[in-house]
């Protein structure tokens, strides 16, 4: 049996596995990473998936630990790259929520006829010569599982992100009777979440952080802003019981809010009372001090709801002194200066900032050290791999195993792309596979050599247009005349109502994806650029560049 990290180990994202025995194929996770600020040009990083290439076939199915970017996020990127391989797509297992987020994403990118199955924890599947089993953990969001995989030659555990609250807000703390039983039947290997290990101690609850919001809002006297992710649905509940303890309202900004809690709401992991939703057009006329606004935005991202109030670029809402904004998060690394660009815009229009460091407002999802130490104890993995970390923390990761009584030669320091092979006779590292990045830049999957080289080629050789098209957040229609700039592009004479066609072409498009459902911002845009890259090419016979930028208004 073979345990292939295609991503995560020495990293924070693109988390990917690849369990194989017998010539058979399990993945667990699918996840992406988001980009450093040197990769110009690079919307996205996908873990390199060439070892699956050809073996599509091979692939028994694909179990997903939970609904976040780093763990789910490249599944329809890599689902749409093998399928042009023209095989049939392996089925997909997750916790319902997790499949609920699935499907939205695969639906986005108009992948459809797709086996999508909800698997509930405890619940085992057999799959080729796996025997699968999802185990309930606790995390950031609802739903998150950790997948022991049972073959002749042993049982494998991969945690996936999980900390062990005790009294998490739905009431459902993590399975440990069941791990206990893996670790009495003999677990193998422990694949286990590094993010926490080097903070002592125990995490706190993330109920424990329900009191200290409404703490904080009850010292508000103006509107209140509250920013976290999402995907954290009980944080959302939490702000959700502050505000009505309170007397307040909510209002949700931002489409992954609206959807995540829309969602949510659907499998009965957020209750929210009836009457208590402000439509977001309905801010203006409601009093200060009755509101409460739950907002995307929290990692300072460039288009959320948070960052255009913070430059003032918000349709609905106009932030002022007086109002208090609440980060009840904290910025994942790499996004330290987004946020703080934020915060100090905030800063500018006079708004009172309220972060983590104020107050304690936020929870990580993540273990620290002695709930490590726990999974290790209960579990008692006779090898352990540690996984989702940084170098430094996987390597924390293994001395905390060797003090809990794993033999140092039993913990195995991985790389992305090194195989670990386990038979009866014991464990090793096998011959390294190819592992990676693949960039995604907007529209196409590519090395990053090959992408920055063809833009700078298209640019010298043919210019750039930018296309700029502002839309309705509500449907997806042009709401203004899109703006066409242009740099470099030889322009023949005859050419000259090039201009307005391509303000037709975007509105054609626009309407196309607002009729077909399409949301997603990059599809959205990818589909602009492949239908404004044939007008231009069928006028010009030239490829410039072309750069559509949707705005959403
Ligand atoms: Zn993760
Ligand atoms: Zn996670």
């Amino acid at each position: 049996m073979r345990v292939l990290p295609l991503g995560g180990i020495g990293e924070i994202g693109k988390n990917m596995t690849i369990l194989e025995y017998e010539d058979k194929l399990l993945i667990v996770d699918v996840g992406l990473r988001f980009p450093t600020a040197e990769m110009v040009g690079i919307d996205l990083v996908l873990p390199d998936f060439s070892y699956l290439r050809g073996r599509v076939d091979d692939i028994e199915g694909i179990v997903i630990t939970h609904g976040h970017e780093d763990h789910l996020g490249a599944l329809p990127w890599v689902l749409r790259e093998l399928r042009a391989e023209g095989a049939e797509l392996p089925p997909i297992f997750g916790a319902p929520l997790t499949m609920a987020m699935a499907r939205s994403k695969l639906d986005e990118h108009r992948l459809k006829d797709l086996d999508v199955e909800d698997v509930k924890a405890g619940e085992h599947l057999e799959l080729g010569p796996f025997d699968v089993e999802l185990i309930h953990m606790t995390h950031s969001i609802p739903d998150a599982v950790a997948v022991a995989v049972t073959t002749d030659v042993g049982t494998v555990l991969i945690t996936g992100d999980y900390k062990f609250d005790q009294t998490p807000v739905d009431g459902k703390p993590a399975d440990i009777a069941r791990l206990a039983q893996l670790g009495a039947d003999g677990l193998l290997l422990l694949c286990g979440d590094s993010t926490n290990a080097d903070r002592p101690g125990f995490s706190p609850s993330e109920s424990g952080v329900g009191p200290h919001l409404e703490q904080t809002f009850a010292r508000c006297e103006g509107r209140i802003v509250v920013t976290c992710f999402a995907s954290n649905i009980h944080r959302v509940q939490q702000v959700v019981d502050a505000a009505e303890q309170l007397g307040r309202k909510v209002a949700l900004l931002g489409r992954s809010m609206r959807k995540n809690v829309n969602i949510g709401k659907s499998l009965g992991h957020i209750d929210v009372p009836d009457g208590m939703l402000v439509q977001p057009r309905e801010i203006d006329s409601f009093p200060d001090e009755k509101l409460v606004i739950v907002s995307t935005g929290s990692q300072g991202e460039p288009l959320s709801a948070l960052r255009r109030m913070a430059f003032s670029d918000h349709p609905q809402v106009e932030l002022r002194r007086g109002d208090t904004i609440v980060f009840a998060a904290t910025p994942i690394p790499g996004n330290e200066r987004a946020v703080n660009e934020t915060i100090d815009r905030l800063f500018h229009i006079g708004t009172t900032v309220i972060t983590a460091r104020d107050a304690p407002i936020h929870a990580s999802g993540h273990g620290y050290a002695e709930e490590l130490k726990l999974m290790l104890n209960l579990t008692k993995p006779t090898y352990v791999m540690p996984f989702h970390g940084d170098y430094k923390r996987l390597e924390l990761h293994g001395k905390l195993a060797e003090a809990v009584g794993v033999p140092a030669e039993n913990i195995f320091k991985g790389e992305n792309g090194l195989p670990l092979e386990l038979n009866a006779k014991g464990a090793r590292f096998g011959k390294p596979e190819r592992a990676g990045m693949v960039f995604v830049d907007g529209v196409e999957i590519g090395d990053v050599a090959d992408v920055a080289l063809r833009d700078r080629r298209m640019l010298s050789a043919d210019g750039i247009f930018v296309v700029v098209a502002t839309i309705s957040e509500q449907d997806g229609t042009s709401v203004a005349e899109p703006e066409v700039i242009f740099r470099g592009v030889p322009f023949p004479d005859e050419a000259e109502n090039l201009l307005d066609d391509i303000r037709d072409t975007v509105d054609k498009s626009l309407a196309r994806a607002a009729k077909e459902g399409v949301h997603e911002n990059d599809v959205v845009q990818g589909m602009l650029h492949d239908d404004l890259a044939q007008l231009v090419y069928e006028r010009l016979r030239r490829r410039p560049m072309v750069l559509p930028v949707v705005v959403e208004v």
